[in-house]
């Protein structure tokens, strides 16, 4: 594997881009290339196979879709024909979240070629997603088990990708994929080029790369496993029951600031967005048990500045773009500590910078050490004063809660919980979809508005 080094691009003027590509990137509001950006572009531009070790927030979506597009440019047709519309480039991604917004990312960059779009992912109408599938795309963005359920069914065709982008690898490897990709990987042309993207490097991924890339550049913009530098982390020891009026009180604190809360399970997750409700924050939650349109809902609401306390479980954390994003507030640190760094990724991108806080209990702080030893620095830790006021406020509603969701769910089985940090729908063993699917969301109607782009350099100050 070879190591790149090199100079930052000072625009994107030299990287070789076409004007229609150009043209987007500067009515998106974009003056300089991210790092990755300026490494990425001019070596994918060539042809070659990377392993690029960038989070989300560093600009890798752009990073990957620009040259994407550059290279699909001369095959771009105006024709209606969809035998001239084959899928050329294929995104593969973890979570139906982050595919929606790779996607609307490239339609911006697109808007100018005469290239197509579609992302296809699972929960919703598969039907819809064959309509336009059938009207030809160059550019699929999938998960991987919904692609395979339109293998499954005939309705694409990959025999002509000759781009494959494997985004946010780590998380697929996490979320059990391995066996999705080596049945994708083996429909594909033997010979395309392979750019894969991952904020961590484990051993599991180098081998990843081992099996799946050509010869690969191994470009990385910040140290591997490493956590945003522009995060600042703090640690609370709390005992467990004083938590939740512990991040009452800090959420009262940052009152006008808007702050991801992540829990381990689904149904903290749930309860505690509700208890902050009931103390008059305006929160919601989103987790694998919400419908996709529920957490779509809830994450426009979030990104529109309605909600202000978003509770998420793990599989919220990958992919989010959610533009000045000032805080993270762990109430429970992750177990497997890659998570960590996820998680802390939602704040302090594209250059601005973030807060991460954790709560943690004594019975976390075996998983404190394995972070501080993953990221290789000592989080700054802090004795938790809670206000007993807070405290008695939070322990009310708490109760209650507790009491309303023994009423709710007094008849039906305790949770299984297998492993929180995945959607439960890709814990599921591959089944292809029916035709009669009856779940009635279509793709169109989770169409939104790309979300602005926070300039790096050029942030508009908060809200606050
Ligand atoms: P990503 O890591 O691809 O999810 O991108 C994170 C955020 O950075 C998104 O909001 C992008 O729109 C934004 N972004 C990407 N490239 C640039 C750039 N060159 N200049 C400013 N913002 C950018």
């Amino acid at each position: 594997m070879t190591e790149i080094i090199q100079f930052d691009a000072p625009d994107f003027n030299e990287l070789g881009l076409a004007a229609p590509l150009l043209k987007a990137i500067s009515e998106t509001g974009y003056t300089t290339p991210t790092p990755i950006q300026a490494k990425a572009i001019p070596l994918a531009l060539q042809g070659l196979d990377l392993m690029a070790g960038a989070q989300t927030g560093t600009g890798k979506t752009a990073a990957f879709a620009l040259p994407i597009l550059q290279k699909l440019l001369p095959l771009a047709s105006t024709s209606t024909s969809p035998a001239k519309h084959p899928i050329r480039a294929l995104v593969l991604t973890p979570t139906r979240e982050l595919a929606i917004q790779v996607e609307e990312s490239i339609k911006v960059y697109a808007k100018h070629t005469a290239l197509r779009s579609l992302v296809v992912f699972g929960g919703v109408d598969i039907k819809t997603q064959t309509q336009h599938l059938k009207t030809g795309v160059e550019v699929l963005v999938a998960t991987p088990g919904r692609l395979l359920d339109h293998v499954e069914q005939k309705t694409l065709n990959l025999g002509q990708v000759q781009i494959l982008v494997l985004d946010e690898a780590d998380r697929m490897l996490d979320m059990g994929f391995m066996p999705d990709l080596k049945r994708i990987l083996a429909l594909l042309p033997k010979q395309r080029q392979n750019l894969m993207f991952s904020a961590t490097f484990s051993n599991e991924i180098k081998k990843l790369a081992d099996d799946f890339l050509t010869n690969p550049t191994l470009i990385e913009v910040a140290r591997s496993n490493a956590t945003a530098e522009n995060v600042s982390q703090k640690v609370y020891l709390v005992e467990q029951s004083s938590k939740q009026a512990l991040l009452t009180q800090l959420l009262q604190a940052e009152d006008g600031k808007q702050v991801l809360v992540f829990t381990k399970t689904k149904i903290t997750a749930s309860r505690l967005s509700r208890a902050l409700q009931k103390v008059g924050l305006a929160a919601d939650a989103i987790h694998g048990d919400k419908s996709q349109k529920e957490r779509m809902e809830a994450l426009d609401a979030f990104k529109a500045g309605e909600i202000m306390v978003l509770v998420a479980t793990d599989v919220a954390a990958r992919g989010l773009d959610i533009d000045q994003l000032p805080m993270v507030i762990n109430y429970e640190i992750p177990s497997a500590p890659e998570d960590y760094i996820h998680r802390i990724g939602r704040t302090g991108r594209a250059g601005a910078s973030g807060v991460a806080i954790s709560l943690v209990c004594e019975d976390e702080e075996k998983y404190l050490a394995e972070i501080e030893k993953l990221i290789k620095r000592t989080i700054g830790k802090e004795k938790a004063d809670v206000k007993a006021a807070t405290r008695r406020t939070a322990e009310k509603s708490h109760e209650e809660v507790i009491e309303s969701n023994r009423t709710k769910h007094s008849t039906k089985p305790r949770q299984h919980t297998r492993k929180p940090s995945a959607d439960p729908w890709f814990d599921k063993p591959y089944e292809p979809a029916t035709i009669n699917n009856s779940n009635v969301l279509n793709t169109a109607g989770s169409a939104r508005k790309a979300p602005v782009a926070a300039l790096l350099g050029g942030l508009r100050p908060s809200s606050k």
